[in-house]
């Protein structure tokens, strides 16, 4: 019987559940919480069509010298977490290498290209225009000899990959953006990506798109997942759950149910963190403040700030590190107002360590289907690979090849 219950319901979940729904699938989301209230909320809200290159780690000594003693606000760690991440680390280290880099892009990058059409389907199906803008972002530059340096990558990335960037000097980048320091060398405004003002919000219109479409949406917890004589089930407050498949999109939490069965998925959880800050200027589009490690962008509740990667354990409490330091850094480019939120959020973003998702059928379980493991990207792809994964599931020639992405790699 064509039937899946979808364990979790983020920007992935969500994006699996409506493909297969639309395919006539019998579909039941199970999350803990309602719809997109995690990683897929609390995002920088960014449909990347220019991440065509999934962030390897770095290499060179100076790089790694530069985490290790703290100076970097992109990369963060906690000593007394670190044996945590060893493994998933050395591999991370492993497949950054250029040439597995190589493969990892290209792999990537055929995902990429479906995000923005696959979000743009979902976005007039779900009347969710009013969340979207189609107007790019900046990336912003201190110094000119690292605006010329990226310069060049992104232009290589326009003959390889066709994406669109547009070079903005110290004075048209103050006229596109008035309230920014005057004094900066320039900017790469990145046209094809569009931004959301409340990733939550949209998550949950694609959400309420799915039950129109007929799919269900109960409370449960994935751990209590059970392989039967029929296929797989599942305890909820609507009581048992039973379906020929399951599909594993748990994000960050995918690896502790797989573990349960067998299966061990390395992952590197690298945690952000944010706040909006309110009564200070208006921004017209998200900036990334290249080399300072965070962006900033205009959302319903105010300015985010989104931080970089901190490494550290899951039950960590938060550390005022690397918010404290990009909010520094953001105040020295704009009136940014006073924080809104006494707390800061965090997430964790599922980085596989060969920066490719996890998105095929489990190979010692009949039935069992993961998708998960997109790393920074997860909000731009989770479209894109619900349609790879229905069409795999439903028995379709698939878009893409879907090789690099077998579960059984690990
Ligand atoms: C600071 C930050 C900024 C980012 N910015 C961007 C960006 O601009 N663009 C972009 O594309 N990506 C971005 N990302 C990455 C992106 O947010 C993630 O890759 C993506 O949200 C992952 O989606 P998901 O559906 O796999 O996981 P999630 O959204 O975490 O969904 C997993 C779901 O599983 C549920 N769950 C967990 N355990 C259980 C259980 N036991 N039972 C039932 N349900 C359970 C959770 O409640 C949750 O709803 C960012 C991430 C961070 C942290």
């Amino acid at each position: 019987m064509r039937s899946a219950i979808i364990l979790g319901g983020g920007m992935v979940g969500v994006g699996a559940a409506v493909h297969l729904r639309q395919r006539g699938w019998m579909v039941t989301l199970v999350d803990r919480r309602e719809p997109g209230r995690e990683t897929s909320y609390g995002n920088a809200g960014m449909i990347q069509a220019e991440a065509v290159r999934p962030y390897p780690m770095p290499r060179d000594l100076s790089s790694l010298l530069n985490i290790a003693t703290g100076r970097t606000n992109d990369v963060r760690y906690s000593f007394s977490s670190l044996h945590r991440h060893v493994e998933p680390l050395l591999r991370y280290w492993w497949h950054s290498a250029p040439k597995r880099h190589r493969d990892a892009i290209a792999a990537w990058a055929r995902l990429i290209a479906y995000a923005t059409p696959e979000h743009d389907v979902l976005i007039r199906e779900a009347h969710a225009d009013n969340l979207i803008r189609r107007a790019g972002y900046r990336a912003v530059f201190r110094e000119a000899a690292a605006l010329d340096h990226a310069i060049k990558e992104a232009e290589a990335d326009r003959r390889e990959f066709g994406v669109n960037f547009r070079v903005l000097s110290g004075s048209e980048l103050t006229k596109a953006e008035p309230i920014l320091r005057n004094d900066l060398p320039g900017a790469i405004h990145w046209l094809d990506t569009w931004t959301v003002s409340d990733p939550g919000a949209l998550v949950t219109a694609y959400a309420e798109l799915f039950e129109r479409l007929g799919g269900q949406i109960v409370l449960g917890d994935a751990q209590s997942l059970q392989q039967t004589a029929t296929g797989w089930s599942v305890n909820t407050d609507n009581g048992r759950i039973d379906a020929a498949n399951a599909v594993v999109t748990l994000g960050p939490w995918s690896p502790d149910l797989l573990h349960k069965f067998g299966y061990r998925i390395p992952l590197v959880r690298k945690r952000g963190y944010h706040m909006h800050y309110t009564g200070g200027a208006t921004l017209d589009l998200p900036l990334v403040d290249k080399g300072q490690g965070y962006a900033m962008g205009p959302m319903v509740k105010g300015i985010r700030i989104t931080t970089g990667a901190e490494l550290t354990g899951p039950d960590a409490l938060a550390t005022p590190v690397q918010l404290a330091s990009a909010e520094a850094s953001a105040r020295e480019l704009i009136d940014l107002g006073k924080r809104a939120e006494p707390e800061p959020w965090f997430g964790t973003r599922p980085c596989t360590p060969d920066m490719v998702p996890v998105l095929g059928r489990a190979p010692r379980h009949p039935g069992l289907w993961m998708n998960f493991g997109h790393g920074h990207q997860g909000f731009t792809l989770g479209p894109a690979t619900g349609r790879l994964l229905a069409e795999m599931m439903n028995g379709e020639t698939p878009s893409i090849d879907p090789t690099p992405y077998r579960p059984e790699r690990f």
